[in-house]
């Protein structure tokens, strides 16, 4: 099975992500913990070019098909080699982080967004969180902990609030597989609503 966390910077999608893996693999499920952009050696070659850098480093056109490139690379090396084996993969950001940041948040680029998805992509989440959190929360606490060398940092308030409404647009447009988690909780109590809902859907 295939699931993804997706939210805005600081949400808690990461902790949230590695406390399900801990809680699966501790019931004896084989289960992996990956992430994107990155989570294949190639792929996080290509984060490092994506992250690195001055913060109009990249053409928005550009930075999608580096995005997407690292996304096939994750898929080849990581995502379907353990989907073949059996397991269970947990990704930190997946194809839905491209459609809300890049094609909808910064400029409207969701048709290349989609193309490019469709061409070289086509795999879906059988399950995916979105942890929703206030938008000035979240940009608090991500500020807390920037290292500054991540050229997407300290896009502002406005960008985390249009992130916001687009990772909402997103669990309207697939219902089916996304769950609206809401992140103004503990770490322990969305923890225990995420298990018990990958639990329900098993
Ligand atoms: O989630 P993570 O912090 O690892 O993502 C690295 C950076 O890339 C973040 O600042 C995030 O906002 C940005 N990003 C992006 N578009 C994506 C995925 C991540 O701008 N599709």
């Amino acid at each position: 099975r295939f699931i993804t966390f997706e939210g805005i910077d600081g949400s808690g999608k990461s902790t949230q992500s590695r406390l399900l893996h801990d809680h699966l693999t501790g019931t004896g499920l084989p289960a992996i913990l990956t992430r994107e952009p990155g989570g294949a050696p190639g792929a996080e070659d290509i984060r490092r070019l994506l992250v690195e850098g001055d913060p109009d480093r990249w053409s928005p056109e550009t930075e999608i098909l580096l995005f997407t490139a690292a996304r096939r690379d994750h898929l080849e090396r990581t995502i379907q080699p353990a989907l073949k084996a059996g397991k269970t993969v947990i990704c930190d950001r997946f194809a839905d982080s491209t459609r809300v940041y890049q094609g909808a948040a910064r400029g409207d680029l969701r048709t290349l967004v989609d193309r490019l998805h469709d061409a070289v992509i086509r795999i879906e989440p059988d399950l995916t969180f979105i942890i929703d959190m206030d938008p000035d929360a979240a940009l608090a606490r991500g500020l807390a902990r920037n290292s500054g060398e991540d050229r997407f940092e300290d896009m502002g308030a406005a960008f985390q609030h249009k992130l916001r409404a687009g990772f909402l647009a997103l669990a309207r447009d697939y219902p089916s597989r996304c769950h609206l988690i809401d992140g103004n909780r503990s770490a322990n109590d969305i923890a225990t609503d995420i298990r018990a809902i990958t639990q329900a859907t098993a």
